[in-house]
């Protein structure tokens, strides 16, 4: 059993009301760990810690430094790169093997990338008749991180990297259901000797710690990664105070098939779209658009490919989908498949909970589900379920495939299996989604925008996107 606390101005703290949640794992519904729930009080108190850091020696560090710190944390979590890979998968209930390969090397690389990043960075010049001008970059202040439970230290670094390399101060929050990577961050900052309150973590509820760190006046700017309601939320509070807003919110993203794909290629990336991390992946290709000539062969292929999957104990090294992170959110999933099956879908494989081994019987598991026959505008096919299910529809042609693919409030990303380059370009253009990936799918280069259009959000990280959020930009004019 760990108990977590709150990592304050470089110390570790109960929270004031003395009150501890329970934090459970997916894979068998025992309590792992128990955290602190947190209030506006700890917020303050860690705001301030932040606020004192600002005014310290972190105000004159150099980029060096700040990069030199990155590289000193990514060494020291991957010199615990199994340790955070287990305790990912035990909180998460994700494969340990896709924690392993994955989520903690990804967040070593978020350090690294970033500590590259900023000694490479540079600001613009605009000389004009009789003057100059320069721009410089400042820290926007204390940065309030917001963030999800299917990639908890994934996500919650491609945040802090950017915002320490620009030189600001953290108050963190993680999801309450997957709290212990960003624990064993904290430990991090503590064991290189991080300069005491850059970072601080605040565990929590969202409605009540996440709240107090949106609507906190000495929080200057809020990053957030979460589901689109929530979004709403955090916008609605944070606009009014001005501050600084990136919003990375929720998706329902089309896979697009055509039947000049390379066939087996295209079976095995939906799969993979659909599927990785038990479907709990903002990216993830839940809704699959198929070319009618191919439509019946694909369905047929892609259900065997899925039906063959090995679900079960994410701690097992040959497991591919693990258990879902809660209780509540497997009800979430089931309650889709039901609707699924009175909207007229036909279950082609999954849709139930698998017979597992009896030390499992109490973990959040649930066959990967693929579901044929439902029109494309019913709700199943629209909304974001978030979770190992994934819906099938032929299309005739290119404008009935992009009618299909827009036709949803969400436009975060979008995958497209062709051969034909000019219908590569000329759709990739038409979709309305932050990302596509064309014959691929999760192909990440860290420079590039990453983020959504419509409801899946507001601004874009990675590379100098994230440079620019985590900064604010200023002119300087000089008249010759
Ligand atoms: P939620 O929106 O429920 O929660 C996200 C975070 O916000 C959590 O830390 C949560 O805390 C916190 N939170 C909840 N309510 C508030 C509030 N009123 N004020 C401030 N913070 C609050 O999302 P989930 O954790 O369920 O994550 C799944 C969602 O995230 C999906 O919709 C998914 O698409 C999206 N997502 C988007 C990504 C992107 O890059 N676009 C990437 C990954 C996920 P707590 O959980 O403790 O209540």
């Amino acid at each position: 059993m760990i108990t977590v606390r709150n990592y304050v101005g470089g110390r570790f703290v109960p929270a004031h009301s003395g009150q501890h949640m329970d934090d459970l794992c997916p894979a068998d519904g025992t309590v792992i760990a128990q955290i602190p729930r947190s209030g506006a009080r700890d917020v303050d108190e860690a705001a301030a810690a932040a606020n004192e850091a600002l005014k310290g020696p972190w105000a004159n560090s150099t980029v060096e430094d700040r990069a030199q710190l990155l590289e000193s944390i990514a060494s020291a979590i991957e010199a615990r790169l199994d340790e955070f890979a287990a305790l990912e998968s035990r909180d998460q209930g994700k494969p340990v093997s896709l924690a392993r390969s994955v989520d903690i090397p990804r967040a070593i690389a978020n350090f690294r990338f970033f500590a590259g990043a900023i000694r490479h960075d540079h600001t613009d010049f605009h000389p004009m008749a009789g003057a100059l001008n320069y721009t410089l970059r400042r820290p926007v202040g204390v940065m309030g991180l917001i963030t999800p439970w299917n990639l908890p230290l994934y996500l919650l670094t491609w945040k802090v990297a950017p915002a320490l390399a620009m030189g600001n101060t953290i108050v963190a929050k993680p999801s309450e259901l997957t709290p212990l990577t960003a624990n064993a961050l904290a430990e991090v900052f503590d064991q290189i000797g991080a300069p005491k309150g850059i970072f601080n973590l605040v565990h929590g509820l969202g409605a009540e710690a996440g709240d107090a760190i949106v609507s906190h006046p000495e929080i200057k700017g809020i990053s957030f990664t979460g589901g689109t309601s929530t979004g709403a939320l955090v916008a609605a509070s944070a606009a009014p105070k001005f501050k600084k807003l990136s919003l990375e919110l929720g998706g329902k993203n089309p896979t697009l098939i055509f039947a000049d794909c390379d066939f087996d290629a295209a079976v095995e990336g939906a799969a993979r779209a659909g599927f990785a991390n038990q479907g709990e992946i903002c990216l993830c290709g839940s809704r699959i658009l198929v070319e009618r000539s191919i439509h019946d062969r694909f369905l047929t292929a892609l259900t065997q490919r899925v039906a063959a999957m090995k679900v079960g104990d994410p701690s097992a090294q040959d497991t591919q989908v693990g258990a879902l992170v809660s209780a509540d959110h497997r009800d979430k999933v089931e309650s889709y498949i039901e609707l699924g099956k009175q909207e007229g879908g036909t279950i082609e494989c999954g849709g139930k909970r698998p017979e597992l081994a009896e030390k499992l019987q109490d973990g959040y598991y649930l066959e990967p589900t693929v579901i044929s026959g439902l029109t494309p505008s019913c709700r199943t096919a629209t909304e974001e379920i978030f979770g190992p299910v994934v819906t099938v529809h032929p299309f005739d042609d290119e404008r009935e495939a992009m009618a299909m693919a827009n036709g949803v409030r969400y436009g975060l990303a979008a995958s497209l299996w062709t051969t034909n380059l000019s219908r590569a370009h000329r759709l990739a253009e038409e979709l309305e989604s932050g990302m596509v990936w064309v014959n691929t799918w999760l192909l990440r280069d860290l420079r590039v925008p990453f983020g959504g259009m419509k409801d899946s959000g507001v601004g874009r990280e990675g590379g100098r996107y994230s440079l620019e959020f985590f900064s604010e930009s200023r002119n300087i004019c000089i008249k010759l």
